[in-house]
Parts: structure tokens; C-alpha cells; sequence
């Protein structure tokens, strides 16, 4: 059995309590790790950690803050293969999952924000006509709090992690309790870098017990959260009443707009990705396949037929697809959306099911990917988040239609369109609700650009200057030079 510590003061350590939770490995459906069920007396410890530790860190010069960075970029990448190990076995994903994308995308988050930090520069506002100058501090905000989930659990882990400690704050960081396995490995790279004690703790627990605590904490100043939508109006409520900084970034029904005119194998390659990559556990999969009507029955028949080649198996065999979904609750959940789509009229053209493996994967927590199609816009399954490999599909006729489809749910993360008329593309992008929008891609990501969503998908934007302008204050300071 492994035992994950928290991470206080430079020191590993279990809960005061001396309670542990259980950590499963998906694949197996066993558990094969503990980790402290924190309670808020570790909190409290971890922010005055944090808060003795603040003057020193924020007081380092730039460039001796981003050497730290950049070694616990390089500690990522040395330690590759077993950070991808063990984010496969935390989560149920392909190994080769974790090698490609979680662990080299946590090491360029601070890689990325070790770097941007020493070019990121202040604004000056001249007023030469009264003899006046204005200069714009942009100062760290003290204690901050990071909240992340369990998807890709190293990875947007240190997405916070990286620009809040670039910026100069101290930072109390909670993982999921679904998956803190990697973030307990981090606590040790940070250890072997020589980041100052108190300067990054992690606490391990219940969002309930150990999140909530550091939402409400007086000494936090901001708080990074990703997650649920449920979790983040929750944080964003107790966060109001200390009148805290938030940046939410929480679920997603994303819309996949397909037109006739597309690069239709590109397309169809690409809609596997964006519908099932991770077990479809990203929040910008797209959810809600929209065809446009002349090619709906072609793309239906070739899309069910190359999502009924996909394999779906144990996370270390390179040639899988698809590995375990995270949970035996999260399945449950996936399952039961499986079955409310038959409620609701969706007839399901392939997967629907548990996949049963043998041997001692046979109580892994596997589903198949699953394409329904036939299911009214309005129904529970086309509006709710399943954060699962299902997908429904849907024919419409206008671009109008398609906006609107597309437009019709309270979430607005990401969307994609594909076509090879660049009006459209354009006219397009410009009247879908969501943060981002892909033209003729999917997941392509520059760290610079500004990350997040809008209606009930994200309050504030992450990524280059945006997470270090969330993470700074901004105080302006105006000189009268001449009288
Ligand atoms: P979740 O909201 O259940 O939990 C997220 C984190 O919040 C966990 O660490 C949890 O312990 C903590 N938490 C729970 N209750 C809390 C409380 N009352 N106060 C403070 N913290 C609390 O989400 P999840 O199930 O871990 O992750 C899946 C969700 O995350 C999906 O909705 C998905 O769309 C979303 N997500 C969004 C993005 C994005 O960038 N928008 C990225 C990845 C995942």
C-alpha cells in the first residue's frame, strides 16, 4: 500500500487527525494507496506556513524565483516515465496518455510561467500636459488557494500552481481527493528543487473539509478553482462574503458544429479525439455532435463504425485507446446518462455498456464509448454534464439552427466548428457563447492565450499574462512632477 503525506512546511507529514482516505486504482477497481483526510487544523497550519513563508519568496529577485521554477520543470521531465506511471494508475488513463500529454504539459506550465514572469511588465499612463505621470505596480497577493480536479489531475494541478508561485504568492494547493497521487510526488520534486519550505503546501482531503476551510479562510487571499460548476457557485458564495478574487473554471457541454463543406477525414479523425480522448473526461470534449443534415447519415455511419473499432482496456497496453473511467461512482454516473437517454427517445448505435475485462482488471471501472443519436436539444442528457465517453449526435439544417443548438445549454466552455468556408467560420466563431473557440482543430493549446469560459462554464480567464494578472494586484501610482 503507498501512503501519500501532505506537503506543510517543507515537511511530509500525515493528517493531524491521523485519518486516511482511500485511494483506488481505477484499472483494478482496488485500492492501492491512502492519503490524509485532512481536517481544517491542517489547513490552518498549511496557511500560516504559507504566510510566514510569504515574505521571503515575494521577496526573492524574479530571476531567482524562475530558476527554482524552471528546476521543478526539469525534475518533471527527468522523472517522466514514473509521473506517468503513476497519473495512469491514480486515474485509470493510457500510460501513454500521461507520457504524451499530463506530464510534459506539467512541466511546461512552469516552465511556461518561470519564463513569463520575467518578461511580464507593468503599464505607465503619461499626463504630460499637467506634468503627471502614472506607474502601475502589479504587486502578488499574499496566501492563494488552488482547488483542482481529478481529469488531469498533475496537470492542472501545477496550471495553477506554476503562475500563482511565479507571481510571488505563497500558495495552499488542494488536489482531488479522487487522484493525489502525483501531487504528492510534486511535494517531493519541490522538496529536491529547493523551494522554500512554506512556500507551496498541499493538503490533502475532502472538498468539504479541507476546501471549503481554505475558501473561507480570512488569510487567502484569491482562489484558483476547476471543477464542477455545483463546486464553484459554492466557492464563489463563500468567497463573496471576504470579497476574494475567484477564477472558476467549471463544467462544459460543448458543442461540435460538423458543416458539409468540411476536410471530412481531417473532421472525422478529430471527432474521435475530441469526443473520447481520456475517457471523454476533458472539459472541452464536445459533448453535442452537430452534422449538418446532407452529410449526417454518412458521418453517422462512419463515425459509429470507427468508434466500434476503439479499444477499450487496461491502461498500461499501449495499443488501448480508452483505459478506465476515474470511479466506480463516476461510472455509475456515466451509466445512468446512459439510461435516461433511452428515457428520453435516444437510441443508442454503439457502446451503451460496462466493459468487463478479465483477470485482475475484471473489476476495473471500464466504459464503451458510447454515440446516441435521436434526442431532443432540451432533453437532460443534450443539457447536463456527463464527463464521460458518450456523445450525442444531431442533424440541422441552417447555420441559424446550428447556433442556436449549439447556444442552448447554460454552459459556454469551448466549441468547434469545422468548414472550409471562412466567412462562415468566422461569423460563427464570433456568435457562439464559450471561451474558446477551435476552427477546423481541437485542443490546440498556446499557453498564452487566455483560457476560460462564459455563462455557467467560468468566471475569470487562466493562461499567460491573464493568470498573472489574477495573481498580482494591480495598485497605480500617479507622480506630480511639475507644478
Ligand atoms: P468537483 O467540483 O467535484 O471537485 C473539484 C475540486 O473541488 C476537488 O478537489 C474537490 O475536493 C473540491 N471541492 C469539493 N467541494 C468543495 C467545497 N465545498 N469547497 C471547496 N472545494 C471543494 O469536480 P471533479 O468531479 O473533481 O471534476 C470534474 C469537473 O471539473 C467537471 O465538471 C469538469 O467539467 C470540470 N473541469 C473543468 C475544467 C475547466 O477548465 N473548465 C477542467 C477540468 C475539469
Amino acid at each position: 500500500m503507498k501512503v501519500i503525506s501532505n506537503y506543510i512546511n517543507g515537511e511530509l507529514k500525515q493528517a493531524n487527525n491521523g485519518e486516511i482516505l482511500d485511494v483506488y486504482d481505477p484499472s483494478r477497481g482496488i485500492v492501492y494507496a491512502t492519503a490524509p483526510n485532512s481536517d481544517h487544523t491542517d489547513v490552518e497550519e498549511a496557511i500560516i506556513a504559507s504566510a510566514n513563508a510569504y515574505d521571503l519568496w515575494s521577496g526573492y529577485s524574479i530571476t531567482k524565483r524562475s530558476r527554482i521554477l524552471l528546476k521543478i520543470a526539469d525534475l518533471i521531465e527527468e522523472k517522466k516515465e514514473m509521473l506517468a506511471k503513476a497519473e495512469s494508475l491514480d486515474n485509470g488513463k493510457p500510460e501513454w496518455l500521461a507520457t504524451m500529454v499530463d506530464i510534459p504539459r506539467a512541466s511546461d506550465n512552469f516552465r511556461f510561467f518561470a519564463n513569463a514572469i520575467t518578461q511580464y511588465a507593468s503599464e505607465t499612463y503619461d499626463m504630460s500636459d499637467v506634468g503627471a505621470l502614472n506607474y502601475t505596480l502589479r504587486q502578488p497577493l499574499g496566501v492563494v488557494a488552488t482547488i483542482s480536479p481529478w481529469n488531469l489531475p498533475l496537470y492542472l494541478f501545477t496550471w495553477k500552481i506554476a503562475p500563482a508561485l511565479a507571481a510571488g504568492n505563497t500558495v495552499i494547493a488542494k488536489p482531488s481527493e479522487v487522484t493525489p497521487m502525483t501531487a504528492f510526488l510534486l511535494s517531493e520534486i519541490c522538496i529536491e528543487a529547493g523551494l522554500p519550505a512554506g512556500v507551496l503546501n498541499i493538503v490533502h482531503g475532502f472538498g468539504e473539509k479541507v476546501g471549503a476551510v481554505m475558501t473561507g479562510h480570512k488569510k487567502v487571499k484569491a482562489i484558483s478553482f476547476t471543477g464542477s460548476t455545483r463546486v464553484g457557485s459554492e466557492i464563489a458564495k463563500v468567497a463573496a462574503q471576504n470579497f476574494k478574487k475567484v477564477s472558476l473554471e467549471m463544467g462544459g457541454k460543448n458543442p461540435n458544429i460538423i458543416f458539409a463543406d468540411c476536410d471530412y477525414d481531417k473532421m472525422l479523425k478529430t471527432t474521435i479525439n475530441s469526443s473520447f480522448s481520456n475517457q471523454g473526461q476533458i472539459c472541452l470534449c464536445g459533448s453535442r455532435i452537430l452534422v449538418e443534415r446532407s452529410i449526417y447519415d454518412k458521418f453517422r455511419n462512419d463515425f459509429v463504425a470507427k468508434v466500434k473499432e476503439i479499444k477499450v482496456g487496461e491502461p498500461t497496453d499501449s495499443s488501448v485507446k480508452l483505459g478506465a473511467v476515474v470511479s466506480k461512482g463516476h461510472m455509475e454516473k456515466i451509466l445512468s446518462f446512459i439510461e435516461i437517454a433511452k428515457e428520453e427517445g435516444g437510441t443508442i448505435l454503439t457502446g451503451g455498456e460496462r466493459v468487463m475485462l478479465e483477470g485482475e482488471y475484471k473489476d476495473g471501472y471500464y466504459v464503451r464509448p458510447t454515440i446516441i443519436e435521436g434526442l431532443d436539444q432540451q432533453c437532460r442528457v443534450n443539457q447536463e454534464e456527463i464527463f464521460g465517453p458518450v456523445v450525442s449526435i444531431m442533424p440541422f439544417d441552417t447555420d441559424e439552427e446550428a447556433l442556436e443548438l449549439a447556444n442552448s445549454t447554460v454552459y459556454g466552455l469551448s466549441a468547434t466548428v469545422w468548414t472550409e468556408n471562412l466567412s462562415r467560420a468566422h461569423k460563427m466563431a464570433r456568435e457562439l457563447d464559450a471561451g474558446i473557440v477551435w476552427v477546423n482543430t481541437w485542443l490546440l493549446r498556446d499557453l498564452r492565450t487566455p483560457f476560460g469560459g462564459v455563462k455557467q462554464s467560468g468566471v475569470g480567464r487562466e493562461g499567460g499574462y491573464h493568470a498573472l494578472n489574477f495573481f498580482t494586484e494591480p495598485k497605480n501610482i500617479c507622480i506630480k512632477y511639475n507644478s
